[in-house]
């Protein structure tokens, strides 16, 4: 079968009648092939976003393909994997030709022995993904099984949009936060445009991207946003798609800068390393996910000299930290695209310590707000 799913690169997003196309002709040749005797094959691309060679010239920022895996009945686990791939597919065709939703979790317990465990229905959806040459959603497949609010991430700040029929006025209170749609597909009509008997009121001039609840709820009490013009969003700890989707649709449409604002620690960088660069079980939707233009606001190592934060709030790196570290370091895209963000990270680890972002509250409670971002942002103190 090599050689029939020569990788096309599709400009726009399918419809569900190409993508129902795409999985008549995959399971066409799969029979073929058994009619006539052959054993039958699947190639599957592979994707990476970054390698461990930091010297060498590889092509990581390219969106090609880095190699290939042949599923074939030779092998016992390819079969499993197979079985499974063409189960998931037929409930993929179904969601595609009733035009309803399903939850990753949904599609588990249609199967569950055949499936063992979730992470293998994950497996086979991402390798769909591959074999038909879209994102996830388009084969009308959530993270999520509660319907369209997304638990996870939210809003607030000098934005108003809408989805489906409902409407997002977050910019009539701009400290009170929203949650974020499950399907971005639906959201239309982004603006950061008040008007008040035609007149434009205001406009967002930057979004912030913060790691955690706590520090939007911060900033939320402090009435961050009604001071400053701005989006505020959250994706709670690791971003899931629909939020790097919702900011990706954000930047695209309103053309602001964007800064991201992380924990001084492992977790905290590889967080905003997703943002930016995606992650790498995502490889192969990464031209929509990542974030290019996001700049690392902070809190940077030599934060906790420059405010003269108390030796308190500095925690000493666990081993598996400096592991985290480590590994992350010989990512290949922090040499070539983001150097600045590479040596602020060797300097974590030279330090051995680490601070949560609430450690400037030692200051005083709203130094966050009052003082640490707006001068960051004005001073053009970001990398
Ligand atoms: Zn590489």
């Amino acid at each position: 079968m090599e050689g029939k799913y020569q990788r096309r690169r599709f400009s726009r997003q399918p419809e569900p009648g190409d993508l129902l196309k795409r999985i008549r002709e995959f399971t066409r040749a799969l029979v073929e092939d058994l009619c006539n005797g052959r054993s039958p094959a699947i190639s599957i691309d592979r994707f990476s976003n970054y390698c461990m060679n930091s010297d060498s010239t590889c092509c990581c920022s390219s969106d090609l393909p880095k190699g290939r895996e042949i599923l074939t009945c030779q092998r016992e686990n390819h079969v499993h994997r197979m079985d499974v791939l063409l189960r998931v597919l037929l409930i993929v065709q179904k969601l595609l030709q009733e035009n309803k939703h399903g939850s990753k979790r949904d599609i588990y317990y249609m199967h569950p022995a055949a499936f063992s465990e979730q992470s293998v229905v994950d497996r086979a959806i991402n390798d769909i993904c591959i074999l038909l040459q879209c994102s996830r959603h388009n084969l009308n497949v959530v993270s999520v099984g509660n319907g369209y609010a997304s638990e996870l991430m939210l809003v607030m700040g000098w934005l108003r949009f809408s989805e489906s029929e409902k409407k997002f006025g977050c910019i009539n209170r701009p400290s009170t936060a929203y949650s974020i749609p499950v399907h971005v597909e639906e959201v239309k009509g982004i603006q950061t445009v008040k008007k008040h008997d035609l007149d434009v009121v205001s406009v967002a001039q930057y979004i912030i991207v913060v790691e955690k609840e706590s520090v939007f709820q911060r900033l939320a009490n402090d009435q961050f946003c009604n001071k400053n013009r701005c989006v505020v969003i959250t994706g709670r700890g690791y971003p899931d798609i629909p939020t790097r989707r919702f900011l990706r649709l954000l930047i695209d449409t309103l053309h602001l800068p964007a800064y991201c604002l992380v924990d001084c620690d492992p977790y905290g960088f590889d967080i905003l390393s997703t943002y930016r660069f995606g992650s790498m079980q995502m490889a192969y939707d990464a031209k929509f996910l990542r974030v290019p233009e996001i700049k690392w606001l902070g809190v940077f190592p030599s934060d906790s000299e420059k405010y003269c934060l108390p030796k308190q709030c500095l925690l000493p790196m666990t081993a598996e930290d400096k592991r985290k570290i480590e590994a992350m370091l010989r990512r290949c895209y922090l040499q070539r695209e983001v150097p600045k963000w590479r040596l602020e990270l060797e300097v974590m680890l030279q330090r051995g310590v680490k601070f949560e972002i609430e450690a400037l509250s030692a200051r005083a409670l709203s130094f966050l707000s009052a003082e640490y971002l707006p001068s960051k942002i004005q001073g053009g103190i970001y990398i």
